[in-house]
């Protein structure tokens, strides 16, 4: 068995996170990293105890919703809120940051920004990192351990059984089936 490299790792983590996300117009993960430990993560959502894009709909204003914090700012504030050095630490986060999230990482001594998917890049914040001597790596996540694509290739394969279920296949040889699918998503 190969083992998971640490970029993996932290990334999907990032992506677990951002099936946290409660606003319906994209989820987003981050996970800061320092010395190869996880010191924080975040995902895009509600302030504590607010309501949810998933339940109200979103509160859109000059095309962005305005209810959510980014889940970049979440995991620095994490970090504030309980007293935890975010200097010369890492981020790896699910899409690139948006320009605000940029500033604040700058600020907060973020050293290094991985991420996974290209996300309206802003030339501003691009030039900010790299004035900040940030480097950012792009770093994509494997397809085997994409979790959303497992969620879609599981209701996949769970809607070809049902199909199935409806023929005259042997009720064992379905059973067995499904039992095999389960055992494969788990
Ligand atoms: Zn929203
Ligand atoms: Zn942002």
């Amino acid at each position: 068995m190969s083992r998971i490299s640490w970029n993996q790792y932290f990334m999907s983590q990032s992506h677990l996170l951002a099936l946290r996300s409660t606003c319906t117009r994209l989820a987003v993960g981050a996970t800061i990293v320092r010395d190869k430990r996880i010191i924080a993560g975040g995902y895009n959502g509600s302030i504590a105890g607010g309501v949810h894009c998933s339940d109200e709909g979103c509160y859109v204003i000059d095309n962005h919703c305005v209810r959510t914090i980014h889940a970049e700012m979440n995991a620095l504030l994490q970090c504030a809120k309980f007293g935890v050095p975010t200097q010369g630490a890492e981020i790896y986060v699910t899409h690139f940051p948006c320009l605000q999230c940029c500033k604040a990482l700058i600020q907060g001594g973020i050293k290094k920004v991985y991420y996974a998917v290209d996300y309206k890049n802003h030339p501003y914040a691009v030039e900010l990192f790299k004035q900040a001597n940030v480097s950012v790596e792009h770093v994509a996540l494997d397809n085997s351990l994409d979790v959303e694509k497992n969620q879609e290739k599981h209701e996949f394969i769970s809607s070809l059984l049902d199909k199935l279920a409806k023929t005259d296949i042997d009720e064992e040889v379905l059973q067995a089936l499904y039992k095999k699918a389960d055992l494969l998503f788990l």
